[in-house]
């Protein structure tokens, strides 16, 4: 919209995140300890500041007034609006299995996760990843250069079966072997336990 009609609009960015903008597919190099959230923000406030949108951060929008044409956020911020555009993306799939709400069960999307990875890491020493897809390998990788003994679960009889097969994903498994990892495959997972 700024390139197309930088003065048509007046923009507002509500965001239930505590930061502004960053490079999610980059979370595993912060997990993996290459790099800060400062490095994958993709524009600071600075940013939002000089192309004149107003940004609430940490502000979850809980309310939708199509009448009244405003939006209303948890903490009461309220705005009116002409246009609304939902960008709210997604939420990881929680296996629906006893014990899956427990302490130190997390999924895997955003900064906040990886902080609690890397929280995890530096007082825990036995990590157990559930998928055996790229997200999960990622993270069992980033858990891994953090010292961690980590096991991956997977349902399939390879790694990455939808994208690899079976031979390409035996050599996968095997080069990830060698740097620790340690893999559970065909296995599905029936609850997480706290013993
Ligand atoms: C670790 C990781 C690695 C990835 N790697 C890749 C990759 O290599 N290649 C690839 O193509 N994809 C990758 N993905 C997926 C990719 O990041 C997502 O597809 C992409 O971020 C989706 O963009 P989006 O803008 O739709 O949603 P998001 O990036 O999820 O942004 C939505 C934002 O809306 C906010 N929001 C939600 N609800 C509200 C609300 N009620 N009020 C205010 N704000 C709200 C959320 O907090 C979030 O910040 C990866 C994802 C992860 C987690």
């Amino acid at each position: 919209m700024l390139k197309i009609a930088p003065d048509y609009y007046e923009i507002t960015v509500f965001g239930a995140e505590p930061h502004p903008n960053y490079n999610r597919i980059l979370l595993s190099p912060v997990l993996a300890g290459e790099m800060t959230i400062q490095d994958i923000i993709l524009n600071d406030h600075a940013w939002y500041a000089e192309h004149g949108i107003q940004l609430h951060l940490g502000r979850k929008v809980s309310r939708i007034d199509r009448v009244q044409r405003r939006v209303i956020a948890e903490d009461g911020t309220e705005e009116a609006y002409d246009r609304l555009l939902l960008a709210t993306g997604s939420n990881p799939f929680i296996l629906p299995i006893p014990g899956n709400d427990l302490p130190g069960v997390i999924s895997y999307r955003d900064i906040s996760d990886t902080d609690a990875m890397i929280d995890a890491a530096r007082r825990y020493r036995h990590a157990v990843v559930i998928g055996g897809g790229l997200l999960g390998l990622e993270a069992a990788n980033g858990l891994k250069l953090r010292g961690m003994d980590v096991t991956v679960v997977h349902l399939a009889d390879w790694l990455l079966e939808r994208q690899l097969d079976q031979m390409a994903g035996r050599m996968l498994q095997k080069s990830l072997e060698d740097r620790g990892l340690t893999f559970l495959l065909g296995k599905q997972t029936g609850s997480a336990d706290r013993r």
